[in-house]
């Protein structure tokens, strides 16, 4: 492995001004927030030498704000901090299981929402999640701060929206309203510590009869990044979310899915789990907003 330079910057400011000199210098310079992905591929396929810019010491990266409006997650605020704020879980339990899905609790102690989605994985846990639940990335810049919907952050295998001067600060989440609730499920060949065959969040909104008056659905594992799916969200608009309901979402999943065959299940299995997930997920999400 060749030489690697290591910073920790204090400020946003910094952080910014390094990443914005290696950009102009055309040298390479790479977030660092848990290390759980980062290291992983240091050691492996991506030894190439590069600057380190640890996050971990920004005040705005480590801020967990629940607002009447908003909710913010720092980019350095690792899945354990979170799982433990049950303000947190009561606001959003679908997108807190996925983070509680991430590795194992050792991993979680470290693992960021962030890192998951800065990482472009196509089976990253929390993105589907982070998708149903209406996220915004929060993104610093040598030009300013832009915000970018998660649906469109990820831009393939691997791939995100990033500029070389830019990092991920947070994430924005708008505070759900009464009757609203979320839900994440994902399988796994194994009972845990294995990566997505397919993931499924949903969030729903019912009124006081009952009725979903607004749903969001993002699927993962089953196509090159995690995608919204506004089709399944519109067979659960205007229903009960009854099981006709779910079984139409459940087929809008199946369809968006493009997957691949590998170890793990092939397109056909993939596609088909992905639509039970949605269901199953949908039908939970239902059940946590008729008591939220
Ligand atoms: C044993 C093990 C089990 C795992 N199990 C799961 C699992 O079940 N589900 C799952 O989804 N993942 C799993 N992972 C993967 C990993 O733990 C998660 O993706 C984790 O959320 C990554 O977060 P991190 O903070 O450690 O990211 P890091 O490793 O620090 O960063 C990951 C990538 O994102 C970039 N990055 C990070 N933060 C930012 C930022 N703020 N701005 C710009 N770029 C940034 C980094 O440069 C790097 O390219 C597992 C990993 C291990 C080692």
């Amino acid at each position: 492995m060749g030489a690697f330079g290591y910073v920790a910057p204090g400020s946003l400011d910094e952080a910014l001004t390094v990443l914005s000199e290696h950009a102009s210098l055309g040298k390479r310079a790479q977030v660092l927030a848990g290390g759980t992905d980062l290291l992983v591929q240091m050691r492996g396929l991506d030894r190439e030498p590069r600057t380190i810019v640890d996050i971990k010491k920004l005040a705005e990266t480590n801020r967990v704000d629940i607002g009447a409006q908003e909710v913010f997650i720092g980019a350095a605020v690792p899945s354990a901090v979170l799982n433990e704020n049950q303000a947190l879980v009561d606001l959003y339990p679908g997108l807190l299981e996925a983070a509680d899905l991430i590795g194992s609790t050792q991993i979680q102690g470290r693992a960021t929402l962030g890192g998951n989605l800065c990482n472009a994985s196509p089976a990253g846990d929390s993105i589907p999640a982070m998708i149903a639940a209406g996220a915004v990335c929060v993104i610093a810049g040598s030009g300013g701060t832009r915000e970018l919907p998660v649906e469109d952050f990820v831009t393939g295998v691997g791939t995100n929206a990033l500029g070389a001067d830019e990092f991920l600060v947070g994430l924005k989440l708008p505070a759900p309203g009464p009757g609203t609730a979320d839900a994440y499920l994902r399988f796994i060949p194994r009972t845990e510590m294995d990566i997505a065959v397919a993931g499924c969040g949903v969030s729903v909104t019912l009124d006081g009869s009952g009725k979903c008056t607004a749903a969001r659905v993002g699927i993962g594992a089953v196509a090159p990044r995690a995608l919204l799916v506004p089709a399944a969200a519109e067979a659960l608009i205007g229903s009960t979310l009854d099981d006709a309901a779910l079984q139409a979402a459940g087929e809008a999943c199946s369809a968006a899915a493009s997957p691949i065959t590998d170890k793990r299940g092939t397109d056909v299995y993939r596609r088909k789990v992905v639509g039970v997930l949605c269901r199953r997920a949908a039908a939970i999400a239902r059940d946590r907003a008729r008591q939220a």
